[in-house]
């Protein structure tokens, strides 16, 4: 498939621990509001754009939180309901479209390739189903669309909150140009701190580089560095994220060295592990 012909989708619930907290309690609406981080060494987990102003943003210790924002509502939460609020989501999306991929609690992957000569064009049938998500589950949703994964999620983050991004095949490099190295995933504080030290904090100029002289500053990273300034990603939605490994396991009441009996338990577990495999079609 030629890549510019492919038709990649980002979904991301916006700021998703708190939007469910609000579902359940609308008191919460408009307030900073911070998910974790309520117990002593606990941190943030999630936080609601009103916090997010005060400086307070995920994996941030809760007592520097409490600092930074003294007036904001700290929630524990509770993984349980957020699990629940996902798995409607994620049934919303997989009664839509063909392949799906759960990348977390709150993400999703969807090719929709080809769509757009059968149903209708892809940007307006996912802004149809964003509709329908925000109105059956409650909880507001944003997304990216484009020709590959990479360049959709960043679309996403762009377009937050409750917003809706398509980058048109050809616009790819254009739309990343302007923004700091640090937008692109899998580039950490670290790399982005090194890249600036060598004047590479824009996008742009990593665009205007070969990808030579990034392999020869930093190997191989390098090289997959300037592919992804130039918005250039191969991977694909891949189904049943959550299913890529299955496992059997036993526990001794004591201890054994028993060479036999170990070896035909092992036996016996990978025909275990054979049977599962080919009773969900992946063996
Ligand atoms: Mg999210």
């Amino acid at each position: 498939m030629e890549s510019s012909n492919r038709r990649i989708v980002h979904m991301d619930l916006d700021s998703f621990f708190v939007s469910v907290e609000r579902k359940l309690n609308p008191d919460l609406i408009g307030k900073p509001v911070i998910i974790g981080g309520t117990s002593g060494r606990g941190v943030v987990s999630s936080c609601s754009y009103e916090a997010r102003k005060y400086g307070v943003h995920s994996a941030m210790p809760g007592a520097r939180a409490r600092q930074l924002c003294p007036h904001g509502i700290f929630i524990k939460g509770n993984m349980q309901v957020y699990s629940e609020n996902s798995r409607l989501v994620t049934q919303i999306i997989e009664d839509a479209a063909p392949l799906v991929e759960k990348a977390s609690i709150d993400e999703h992957y969807l090719d929709v390739t080809g769509m757009d000569k059968y149903i209708c064009d892809s940007f307006t049938w996912t802004k149809q189903l964003r509709q329908k998500i925000i109105k059956e589950s409650g909880l507001p949703i944003s997304f990216g669309l484009s020709t590959n994964k990479l360049v959709s999620k960043i679309a996403t983050t762009e377009s937050k909150p409750n917003g809706e991004l398509f980058i048109e095949p050809g616009k790819e490099k254009a739309f990343l140009a302007p923004m700091d190295v640090n937008k692109i995933p899998g580039v950490g504080d670290k790399t982005y701190i090194t890249l600036c030290n060598l004047g590479l904090r824009k996008i742009e100029t990593i665009q205007n580089m070969s990808i030579e002289k990034m392999q020869s500053h930093f190997g191989e990273y390098g090289k997959s560095i300037w592919l992804r300034a130039n918005g250039i990603s191969d991977s694909a939605v891949e189904t049943h994220w959550d299913q890529k490994s299955m496992s059997t396991e036993r526990t001794f009441h004591t201890d054994t060295n028993d060479k036999r009996f170990l070896k035909e338990l092992l036996v016996k577990m990978v025909e275990e592990l054979g049977f599962d495999l080919r009773r969900s079609e992946k063996g």
